[in-house]
C-alpha cells in the first residue's frame, strides 16, 4: 500500500486536479490524502472570524467568493451539463450545511466543523471528477478513522484499528480521503493544525505500514533554505529522518512540524514530489546516517525568549527541574535552551500562557521575556569540526544580533535566535556562506 498526499496548490484549480488524476490513475493499492484547495482554509478561517464577530454582511461576501471558487472548479472539470449539475449539487448541499452552522452562535467546536469543510468539499468534488472520468477510487471519511486520544494526540495504533474495522476498507485497492481533519477524544470534529495534511498522510502511512509516503506539492523537494526568502536555493535530494524532522520542526513549511515521526518510527520512506514536474525525483527522506556536511537551513518566526536569572541556581541541583515543571504545567513546549551558572534562556513558540509562565517563574528568580524573535536552524553534520562549520556560521552572522546559540545538542543541528526583522538577512548570509563560495559577501553588503 502506498500513501500519496496532495496539498492545496496541487488541487488549486480544475487543471491541477486533472494533473493529479493523471498522476494517480496508474496506481493500484493506495490511499490518496487530499488537502483543501489552496486558499480555502484561509477563507474559512476568515469566515469564522466574521461569524464570531457577528459580521453577517462580510460573512455573506466570503461565502459567495468561496462558492464561486468551487463552482468554477466544477465547471472546469466537468464536461456536459448533467455532469456539471451533479457536481454543483454537491457544493450546494455542503453550503446548506455551512448556512445552518452559521445561523447558530459561534464556538471553538463549531469553528472546527466549519474549517473541515475545505477538505470535505475539495475531496467530494475531486471524487466526483474521478468517478466521472472512470478512475474508480473508494471514498473514506477521515472522521471514521482519524481520532485524537485524551492527550489530544493522534495515535497510529488507534488509527490502524479503526481503519481495519471499516467495512469500506479492505487493505487493497484505491482509496481517497481527507487530510487535516480528525475527531477529538470525545468524537467531535477537530483538526491536526494548519498544514496538517502532511501529518495525516504520515499517520495513515504508518497505520497501514505503507511502502512509501509520497507528499506531492508545488516545489521539487525540500530546498536548502526557504525559497520564499532566499532566491538561489536548490533541492536536497536525500535527507535522513532526523534531519527532515529537525527542518520540519524548525520551520521548513513544506513539511508539517510533526509529520516525520510516524514514518521514521516505522522506517517508511517519505518522498517529496512536485505535481508540476512529476518526473523530477524530489527529495527522499529515509533511515540512514546523516550525510556529511550541512544539508539545509530553516527558520521559524513568532518565537519568544524567556530569561531566568537567579543566584540560587549557583551550585544548586533541582533548579532546572522546577523551571521545566512550570512549562509542563502550562503544556508549553520549550524549543531551544542555553544555560550559564546563574541564568537560563529558553524559547517557546506557543505564547498563550506566556504571562502566566513568567509569573510562575518569578518565584525562582528575575524573569525577562522578549517576543518577536526567529529561530534559525542549520541542519546537517555541523559537528564535522574539521570543516569548521560552527565558525563559518557564526562568522556569516557576525553583524547580526544573535540572541542565543545552541550547539552540540545533537550531531545534526546548530540553532540560533535572531530578531524576526533580521531573519531574511540571516538566511541569505547563511546561504552564501554555506552553499556558495562567497564568504563575507553579505557582511560587506551590510557594511556598505
Ligand atoms: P502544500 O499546499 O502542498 O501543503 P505548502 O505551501 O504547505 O504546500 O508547502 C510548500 C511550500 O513550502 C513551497 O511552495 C515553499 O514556498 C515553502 N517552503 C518553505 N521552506 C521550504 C524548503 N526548505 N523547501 C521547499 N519548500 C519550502
Ligand atoms: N487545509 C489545511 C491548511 O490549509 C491543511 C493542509 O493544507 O495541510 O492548513
Ligand atoms: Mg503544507
Amino acid at each position: 500500500m502506498k500513501v500519496l498526499k496532495f496539498g492545496g496548490t496541487s488541487l488549486g484549480n480544475a487543471a491541477r486536479m486533472q494533473d493529479v488524476a493523471r498522476i494517480i490513475e496508474s496506481e493500484k493499492d493506495c490511499i490518496v490524502v487530499c488537502s483543501a484547495m489552496a486558499g480555502v482554509t484561509d477563507c474559512l478561517v476568515e469566515l469564522s472570524g466574521t461569524w464570531k464577530a457577528d459580521d453577517i454582511k462580510k460573512a455573506e461576501i466570503i461565502k459567495k467568493q468561496l462558492f464561486s471558487h468551487f463552482e468554477a472548479t466544477c465547471f472546469g472539470l466537468m464536461q456536459g451539463a448533467a455532469a456539471f449539475e451533479s457536481s454543483h449539487s454537491i457544493i450546494f448541499d455542503q453550503f446548506h450545511k455551512i448556512d445552518r452552522m452559521l445561523s447558530g452562535s459561534w464556538s471553538e467546536g463549531k469553528e472546527k466543523c466549519l474549517l473541515a469543510q475545505g477538505e470535505i468539499i475539495t475531496t467530494l468534488i475531486f471524487d466526483h471528477y474521478l468517478n466521472h472520468s472512470g478512475i474508480a477510487f473508494k471514498w473514506l471519511n477521515a472522521f471514521d478513522f482519524m481520532q485524537k486520544n485524551a492527550e489530544a494526540e493522534p495515535v497510529v495504533a488507534d488509527i490502524s484499528n479503526k481503519l481495519s474495522n471499516l467495512p469500506a476498507y479492505t487493505g487493497s485497492g484505491r482509496y481517497l480521503t481527507q487530510g487535516y481533519i480528525c475527531l477529538d477524544h470525545n468524537g467531535h470534529p477537530d483538526n491536526l493544525a494548519r498544514g496538517g495534511g502532511d501529518y495525516s498522510a504520515t499517520l495513515i502511512g504508518a497505520a497501514v505500514n505503507a511502502t512509501v509516503i509520497e507528499i506531492w506539492t508545488d516545489i521539487d523537494g525540500l530546498h536548502n533554505s526557504d525559497p520564499r526568502v532566499v532566491s538561489n536555493t536548490s533541492p536536497v535530494r536525500e535527507l535522513s529522518f532526523g534531519e527532515a524532522a529537525e527542518l520540519a520542526y524548525f520551520g521548513a513549511k513544506i513539511l508539517h512540524p510533526s509529520c516525520v515521526w510516524p514514518a521514521s518510527a516505522q522506517s517508511i520512506p517519505i518522498n517529496l514530489r512536485n505535481t508540476m514536474e512529476p518526473l523530477s525525483a524530489g527529495t527522499l527522506i529515509r533511515k540512514g546516517p546523516s550525510n556529511a556536511g550541512i544539508r539545509a537551513v530553516a527558520a521559524k518566526d513568532g518565537i519568544s525568549v524567556i530569561r531566568i536569572r537567579s543566584a540560587r541556581m549557583l551550585n544548586a541541583y533541582g533548579f532546572l527541574k522546577r523551571i521545566f515543571e512550570i512549562f509542563e504545567n502550562f503544556r508549553t513546549p520549550i524549543d531551544v535552551i542555553t544555560t550559564s551558572e546563574v541564568a537560563v534562556s529558553l524559547t517557546i513558540d506557543k505564547t498563550l500562557h506566556l504571562e502566566a509562565i513568567c509569573n510562575a517563574l518569578h518565584e525562582l528568580g528575575d524573569v525577562e521575556a522578549e517576543t518577536g524573535q526567529s529561530i534559525v536552524c542549520v541542519v546537517g553534520d555541523v559537528l564535522a569540526e574539521h570543516q569548521g562549520y560552527a565558525v563559518k556560521i557564526m562568522d556569516a552572522l557576525r553583524h547580526l544580533q544573535v540572541k542565543m546559540v545552541s550547539f552540540g545538542g545533537s550531531r545534526n543541528n546548530l540553532t540560533l535566535v535572531v530578531p524576526m526583522g533580521q531573519k531574511a538577512e540571516a538566511l541569505n548570509c547563511l546561504q552564501k556562506a554555506l552553499f556558495t563560495n562567497e564568504p563575507h559577501a553579505c557582511q560587506q553588503a551590510f557594511n556598505n
